[in-house]
């Protein structure tokens, strides 16, 4: 019996799949197509998703494939040089030296098709049997584990398998999630969209070096446009109109050119289209995350429009949290308990990142929609790095219930994200969650006297910023959130006792 099948080798399943394979989880991967897709769609890694593909071992990778971040700007106008509309980011630079105070790993903009394989690759080095062209059919699942029944599309045999878990990353159609019946919540459909992916010389357009992402409201259609970090490769996308009765076979390839050179103000521009295809904008999360053995990850849990690039960042972070649980479940290092925070933790993510998306799409796309029905979001830095944990993987000490906190003010409150220092030993706290457990001491404390199983760092004169005192400790999970603190020294029985709750042993 395998540990773990992953059904969908997009970001949630490729990361999922690095994540467990890296702990030394047995993973088998399996992805109906015969490659990874070749749609560039998900551009851009947040720090939160960086922090995570370091301790991957990929974050290298993705920035040497990145546009320097402070080249990147936003715009909503009715063509590339006509009147703009709202302007929303001009400089992401100061952005991106404000939040690199909160942590140091980056920000990246490598595109889908660049990250996965990476993901795969590492999983590979690490164990993982990933198998392309192989369909997960049907599955069952009993008190010991799943039985999946798996087609092997080249060569038309099924194979049974038998998996201690199931991770269905099958995406926004989730035929793992179908197959449960668990309903999904949310706004629905927002509106219907033709992608698009393309080559041409915009140099004379564009300046050199940057990135643009232009949301179009032009007399003539809705769309976005977005240059990529290969030369000469975009991405367009056009708003069409199923409720007008309209199809995406009433937009051949002529109509969409047309469309693309008003919106680009290039009405002589020789373009390729290399790859065209539609898809739905919507807002909708599972209702349930999990049943039994088997957890939805990725869009199969929840599907947000992709204004604020958050969508596929989520997917990797529900990648880490589910595999560092499992593995600490599978490795008898925790108890079988630990899962059931998974699915409260993330989706109170999920909710933050959709409001974000949500707000942005109307503001951007849709401003018709703009009304009472559309959440209030927290803002894009808040909904990355400051969302609280509430579960019982976490000992809270406050119940004030907000779900986020402004990530400048999060000074060590348990089931929030710990604060980037550095310690005296010189690490960054990334790194030394980044390997695992932690315990974190006040300089005046005995914690170093203690032996629980897990890395001791002292917190030198830093242990303000946990809010510990001189004396006390803070213990961090293997993600880098705070589960425990104390600001008196304690003995090693009760730093025993606070692991075993928060690992549910
Ligand atoms: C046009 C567009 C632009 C986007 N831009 C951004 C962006 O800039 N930033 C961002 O963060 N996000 C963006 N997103 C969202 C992002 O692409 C998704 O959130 C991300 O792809 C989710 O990854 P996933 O692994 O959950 O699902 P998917 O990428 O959909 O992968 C699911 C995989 O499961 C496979 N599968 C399904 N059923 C089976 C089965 N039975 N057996 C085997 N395999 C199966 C599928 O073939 C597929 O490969 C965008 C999305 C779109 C559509």
């Amino acid at each position: 019996m395998t540990d773990a099948i992953v059904v969908g080798a997009g970001l949630g399943g490729s990361s999922t799949a690095m994540f467990l394979a890296r702990r030394g989880v047995d993973v088998l991967v399996v992805e109906r197509h015969e490659s990874t897709s070749p749609h560039p769609r998900a551009a851009g890694q947040q720090p939160r998703t960086m922090e995570f593909l370091k301790i991957g071992g990929v974050a290298d990778d993705v920035l040497a494939v990145s546009h320097p971040p402070s080249a990147f700007k936003i715009k909503v106008a009715e063509s590339l040089r006509g009147t703009v509309i709202h302007s929303i980011i001009e400089n992401y630079g100061e952005l991106l030296d404000q939040v690199s105070v909160l942590s140091p790993a980056g920000w990246g903009s490598a595109t889908q098709d660049q990250t996965e394989p990476l993901m795969l690759a590492q999983a590979r080095k690490h164990g993982a049997d990933v198998r392309f062209a192989t369909e997960l059919v049907s599955f069952e699942q009993d008190g010991d584990g799943v039985t999946a029944q798996l087609l092997d599309l080249t060569s038309g045999r099924t194979q049974r398998v038998r998996a201690k878990y199931l991770i269905g990353a099958d995406g926004n159609r989730s035929p793992v999630r179908e197959r449960l019946g668990i309903p999904r919540s949310g706004f629905g459909r927002l509106s219907n969209h033709i992608g698009i992916v393309f080559d041409a010389d915009l140099s004379d357009v564009l300046p050199k070096g940057e990135q643009w992402l232009y949301y179009l409201q032009n007399p003539a259609f809705t769309g976005a446009y977005i240059n990529l970090n290969l030369p000469n490769r975009h991405i367009f996308s056009i708003e069409y109109h199923p409720e007008n009765g309209e199809s995406f076979d009433d937009y051949p390839e002529s109509r969409i050119a047309e469309l693309m050179r008003i919106g680009l103000d290039s009405p002589d521009l020789e373009l390729e289209i290399i790859w065209k295809g539609p898809w739905e904008m919507a807002a909708r999360i599972a209702d349930r995350w999990r049943d039994g053995r088997v957890f939805l990850v990725g869009d199969a849990a929840k599907v947000t429009p992709p204004t604020g690039g958050l969508g596929g960042n989520a997917a990797v972070c529900d990648g880490f949290d589910i595999a560092w649980k499992l593995a600490a479940v599978l490795h008898g290092e925790a108890g079988p308990g630990l899962l059931d925070s998974y699915e409260p933790e993330r989706k109170l993510a999920a909710q933050m990142i959709v409001n974000e998306s949500l707000f942005n799409y109307v503001h951007r796309m849709a401003p018709h929609l703009a009304g009472p029905d559309i959440p209030e979001p927290v803002g894009p830095i808040e909904a990355v790095l400051g969302v609280r944990h509430t579960s019982n993987a976490v000992i809270p000490e406050d119940n004030d219930g907000s779900p986020t906190m402004n990530p400048f003010e999060i000074a060590g409150e348990p089931g929030f994200r710990a604060p980037h220092v550095i310690l005296p030993s010189g690490e960054s706290t990334l790194d030394v969650w980044g390997a695992g457990w932690a315990l974190l001491g006040g300089p005046d404390g005995n914690w170093d006297k203690i032996d629980a199983g897990i890395q001791y760092r002292s917190l030198g004169e830093q242990y303000d910023r946990f809010g510990v005192g001189r004396e006390g400790a803070s213990l961090l999970r293997p993600d880098g959130v705070v589960a425990w603190r104390t600001r008196s020294n304690a003995d090693e029985d009760t730093l025993k006792n606070v692991l075993r709750e928060v690992l549910c042993c």
